[in-house]
């Protein structure tokens, strides 16, 4: 109450009598008393709502429906109706609505659109400016519906002077809303008006902060919130399906980065449609989607075909007709108290068990699995140590390789090994591997280097007219400080660069084409050869090839391992060799390990051999006495 208030209402008496004073006062008194408790009664009304605003809300719609509620609670209206704007479409869009024409709590099944100026809410969305109807049936503006009603209040809910939403009301008696009704619907508007754009506001930085913004799907920090959660509160298993789309990075080469982004966007409303309710959907990155999912495994497994199988599916229209991708997927369950980041590692690392088995197929993490990646792990863990303390645990053997019909060593390659002081020894088809995945392969490429250059200029004396071929891998390749690396090393151990070949896969012609071209050019202007290795296992055709400067290419043991009984080994070798004649090729037969795979080899005019049938990878001094021996 305001005290300053009532020495104006003595005022107003001092012409009057005495007793008609006194009357006058009292009733004045009594009417200020009246007053004030109506403001007072409006003060509590306000402050309901003012804190009922205050309160936390998961999102503008719950604050509308407890606006709405509250208005029909507390100022005693037959219903209460809230619309948002969505200017886009030009539209009110029925939010929440209390009252007999919508009985259901906080759910609306049909939401009425109207459009801006349509109707008496749509002209004051329109006018930003309210309106009071004494008597509907006189405002040609009002729309009758199968429950008409006489009056009605409408107010615009602004916000930086913009309508963004109206509160409505309708009443079955006439002149039912007063000026109360009408300033506190101002007053709630103006709260509810701040409050949804605040709302707003935090739910568009939650979006931000959570969705990945090429598809709307939930992005990798927001799927580790989530696994997290359901593992932490997890009363039976949680599955980790996580998808893979094999062949992406093709095809965005082929068709552009638009084209890439269309597909992922169309692919992941795939999985969205797919995916079991319930499921969290997630892109973690590039072309790799994860889904979360309350089952066991044999369900995971069903939901995981049913994932790839739609996902396959050849797109029947729009710009992306006719394409159709395979996905490889990996599957882990985890229980209450497992970590999120163990059991997306492992569903991740199933997935690559299924790409290695050829792709488009399912993997489930198990124990054999299980012992596999705890064996990666600690090889690369090992290695890191390894290389970086300058062990000789990596060093390297060599193995001749051999003209023919002559038989004698015009060549030699050198093949990276390593001990483990526990392990035992470790195949480079492991370890290299390992090595290219955590991008040691280039300290493990220059420490091979070192010892083998080392050797080559102690054996000088012996090795007049061998040619000493490194392999090195295509992630060599893509970096171009790969041959000022190499010279350097050449030119510390005295090794000219013209006794050196470098054997490289297709592979290395993948990725940044133009980088790799570079890459080999400069390998070659330097004195060097370049040898293609492994062919026939790759895509390349030999045309392609020709746009690369090898000087020799090599025949896989796979195709050598036919000969001399498979028709198709006989035909692919044969054609091979006819081919690289032609093209001015030196070619090597790899893996040659019978007197009828060289018998056959040198009937169809194979210049040179490698393999076991003369030797296998020996280590450097086993080679030197080979030297010797010559
Ligand atoms: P690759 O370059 O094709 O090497 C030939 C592989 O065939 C070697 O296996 C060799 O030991 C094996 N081999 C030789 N003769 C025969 C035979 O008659 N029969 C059979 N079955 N195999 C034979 P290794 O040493 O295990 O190397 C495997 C792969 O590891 C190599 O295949 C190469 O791709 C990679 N690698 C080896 N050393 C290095 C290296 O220093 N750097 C890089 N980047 N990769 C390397
Ligand atoms: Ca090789
Ligand atoms: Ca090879």
């Amino acid at each position: 109450m305001d005290p300053e208030e009532v020495p104006i209402i003595r005022e107003g008496s001092f012409s009057s009598t005495p007793e008609s004073t006194l009357a006058q006062s009292q009733e004045h008194l009594g009417q200020t008393i009246n007053e004030l408790q109506h403001k007072l009664q409006d003060m509590k009304v306000l402050q309901d709502f003012t804190s009922t605003l205050m309160l936390f809300h998961q999102g503008v719609d719950e604050i509308l429906w407890d606006v709405a509620r509250l208005a029909v609670a507390r100022l005693g209206l037959e219903d209460c109706v809230i619309y948002l704007c969505d200017h886009e479409n030009g539209e009110l869009v029925q939010c929440s609505a209390y009252g007999p024409k919508n009985p259901h709590e906080r759910q609306i099944l049909n939401p009425i659109r109207l459009r801006i100026g349509q109707g008496i809410v749509g002209s004051v969305a329109a006018s930003g400016k309210l309106e009071m109807i004494a008597d509907t049936r006189k405002d040609p503006r009002y729309v009758c519906d199968d429950q008409p009603r006489l009056s009605e209040l409408a107010v615009p809910i602004l916000n930086d002077g913009k309508v963004i939403g109206v509160i409505d009301s309708e009443h079955s008696q006439l002149d039912f809303f007063t000026p109360w009704h009408r300033d506190i619907f101002l007053a709630i508007a103006a709260m509810a008006g701040s409050r949804i754009a605040a709302a707003r506001f935090e739910q568009e930085r939650y979006r931000l902060a959570t969705q990945d913004p090429l598809t709307g799907l939930a992005n990798r920090g927001e799927l580790m919130r989530e696994l997290k959660s359901r593992l932490d509160n997890a009363t039976s298993t949680v599955a980790v399906i996580l998808l893979d789309l094999d062949y992406f990075g093709d095809m965005n080469d082929s068709r552009g980065n638009d084209a890439g982004d269309e597909l992922l966007r169309a692919i992941s409303e795939r999985i969205q449609k797919q995916s079991p309710a319930g499921s969290l959907v997630a892109r973690s990155g590039g072309d790799e989607f994860v889904v979360v999912l309350n089952v066991d495994l044999e369900q995971s497994k069903v939901e995981s075909e049913k994932l790839r199988e739609c996902i396959s599916q050849v797109f029947a229209e729009g710009s992306l007709v006719g394409l159709h991708i395979a996905c490889s997927a990996g599957i882990s369950v985890g229980i209450n108290g497992n970590s999120a980041e163990d059991i997306l590692n492992q569903s991740n690392f199933a997935m690559y068990e299924a790409k290695r088995k050829g792709r488009g197929q399912m993997c489930v993490h198990d124990s054999v699995m299980a012992n596999h990646r705890r064996r990666e792990q600690r090889i690369v863990q090992d290695m890191v140590r390894a290389l970086e303390s300058n062990s000789k645990a990596f060093n390297f053997h060599i193995q001749p390789i051999y003209s023919l019909p002559s038989c004698k060593i015009v060549a030699a390659e050198v093949l990276a090994r390593w001990m483990h002081p526990e392990l035992g020894p470790i195949g480079p088809a492991e370890f290299v591997l390992a090595a290219e995945r955590t991008g040691n392969i280039h300290l493990l490429g220059e420490t091979i280097f070192a010892q083998a250059f080392e050797c080559i200029h102690k054996w000088k004396s012996n090795v007049q007219g061998i040619l000493f071929h490194v392999n090195v891998s295509p992630i060599q390749i893509q970096k171009e400080q790969f041959v000022p690396q190499l010279l350097r090393q050449l030119e510390k151990a005295q090794v000219p660069p013209n006794m050196i070949a470098c054997e490289v896969t297709e592979s290395a012609l993948l990725g940044d084409e133009a980088l790799a071209l570079r890459v080999l050019d400069s390998i070659v202007q330097h004195g060097m050869k370049l040898v293609l290795d492994d062919f026939g296992t790759g895509y390349a055709s030999l045309s392609t090839l020709m746009r690369y400067p090898f000087s020799s290419i090599k025949i896989d043991r796979q195709f050598v391992k036919g000969l001399p009984h498979e028709a198709s080994a006989r035909t692919i070798v044969s054609t091979v060799l006819a081919l690289s004649r032609e093209m001015d090729l030196v070619c090597t037969a790899e893996g040659v390990e019978t007197n009828a795979q060289l018998q056959v080899l040198q009937d169809m005019g194979c210049p040179l051999i490698q393999g076991r049938i003369f030797s296998d990878a020996v280590t450097p001094d086993a080679f030197e006495k080979i030297l010797q021996s010559r």
